[in-house]
């Protein structure tokens, strides 16, 4: 994510790092490079040269401040105006009535339909809500296959209706459907257009005036850069919409979207989609974005990712098993599983602090685990729960079974049993007081 904007204003950074003080020339270089990265990044000229006025400014300002360097102040003075730029602080959704309306709308492609899963998602697993999903693109009879496949992959319900030509109507059962039923959230998957149309736009101002939306969140593809920032602005006049989602942010987006859409459109930015699973959404927190962009790294939203992945009845039963000294390849393999599910592991390298600038050009994919699942998946069931008993032949046929080498089998297993050593040691305290007691 930014991964080219960051390393620029790394560089722009370095200009100021060697100096021992801010004057009004080593500033006026680096923030002339800053705003180069800016506008390579797609930002708004009007954005990007209000942005560098105003770091200069402060910098030149806090001259007196002798204690920090003129590199250490840049850096905290960029991190709080970059966070500022994109909102300031984190934007939350107006949850209180009940039903909530939550009316999606945007252009084909942005990634209407799959946020739209997402966010049943979210708000079930994270908000304790009981969404009803609404499907009101009557245009595209798949818009419906495609809303309810979603929904089924985590059991919401949805309400459609294949009869109907009138997404006003439509939209006003949905809600109506929602109250008689006892769902809280309501979400309204609207039609978008390959670009920006009048009927479409008369279409979505009427939907809106029929169910009066809570929430009207504009999705947009932050790979369109300064397009997605003119369609915000459209539609903003149009419907006077709530939030903004940014999609797409796991692609090679250059970040000028993020950037400039609050200063253009002055809405927030509520969430950013990062891949195409359910699980890609993360609700958007302006400073921690700011620190990514600054290659500080993101802990707190890496530990919010596995807290939220963490299930504690599950994990007590694991830590039964693993003082039995009973954690077995079936335990191994649904960790795995879990650790795939918290996201693209790059993008959770990201997060650690520093780790993202040394990983920029190492590709690691969804597939880091693939061998990993193919040797257990090449397992029988006794095997998988009796590691022990992997001998040589064994080794050689699941080596044969998954298509990997002997090798990468033997390595495996080797780092299977050490693990399970120290987990083992690490569950009985007095093993680990007396490890720790001949610790140098
Ligand atoms: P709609 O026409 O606005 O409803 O867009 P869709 O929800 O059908 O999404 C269009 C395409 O973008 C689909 O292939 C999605 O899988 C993909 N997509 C949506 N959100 C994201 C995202 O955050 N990251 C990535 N990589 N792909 C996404």
């Amino acid at each position: 994510m930014f991964e080219n904007l960051s390393d620029k204003l790394d560089r722009a950074f370095k200009v100021l790092k060697g100096q021992g003080t801010i004057t009004e020339i080593n500033v006026a270089e680096t923030m002339k490079e800053i705003r180069k990265a800016l506008l390579d990044a797609d930002v708004n000229y009007k954005t990007a040269k209000a942005f560098t006025d105003d770091v200069k400014q402060k910098a030149l300002g806090n001259n007196v401040l002798t204690a920090i360097s003129p590199g250490q102040l840049l850096t905290k003075l960029m991190n709080d105006e970059l966070a500022e730029l994109m909102g300031g602080t984190t934007a939350e959704l107006e949850l209180k009535a009940s039903p909530t309306v939550i009316l999606i709308a945007g252009l084909n492609g942005a990634g209407k339909t799959t946020f739209t899963g997402k966010l049943a998602n979210y708000l079930k697993t994270q908000k304790n809500k009981k969404p009803l999903l609404v499907a009101d693109d009557i245009y595209r009879p798949a818009a419906i296959d495609q809303l309810e496949v979603l929904a089924g992959q985590i059991g919401a319900a949805v309400y459609a209706n294949r009869e109907s030509t009138d997404p006003i109507a439509i939209a006003k059962e949905g809600v109506a459907y929602a109250k008689q039923h006892g769902y809280n959230v309501v979400i309204i998957d609207t039609a978008g257009r390959l670009s920006i149309d009048e009927a479409l736009m008369v279409e979505i101002e009427q939907v809106k005036a029929a169910v009066n939306p809570q929430e009207i969140l504009f999705v947009v593809d932050s790979m369109t850069g300064q397009d997605a920032v003119n369609t915000a602005k459209v539609f903003n006049d149009r419907l006077d919409f709530t939030g903004v989602v940014l999609t797409k942010l796991d692609g090679d987006t250059r970040g000028g979207a993020a950037l400039s859409i609050k200063s253009v459109v002055n809405k927030p930015i509520k969430f950013i989609g990062t891949g195409e699973k359910m699980e890609a959404i993360d609700v958007f927190h302006p400073d921690r974005m700011a620190s990514r962009i600054l290659g500080m790294g993101d802990v707190v939203s890496l530990v919010e990712r596995a807290q939220q992945q963490f299930d504690e009845k599950e994990a007590a039963e694991l830590q039964k098993k693993i003082r039995k000294n009973k954690f077995d390849f079936n335990d191994f393999y649904s960790q795995i599983q879990q650790i795939k599910k918290m996201g693209n592991m790059k993008d959770l390298m990201g997060m650690i602090p520093g780790v993202g600038k040394m990983m920029k050009d190492v590709e690691i994919g969804d597939d880091a685990f693939k061998n990993v699942e193919a040797i257990i998946q090449s397992m029988t069931p006794h095997e998988k729960a009796n590691p022990d008993t992997i001998n040589q032949s064994r080794r050689n046929r699941i080596a044969a079974g998954s298509g990997t080498k002997m090798e990468e089998v033997n390595r495996l297993i080797k780092q299977f049993e050490d693990m399970r050593k120290v987990m083992k040691q690490m569950s009985n305290p007095a093993a680990m007081a007396s490890m720790m007691k001949r610790m140098p």
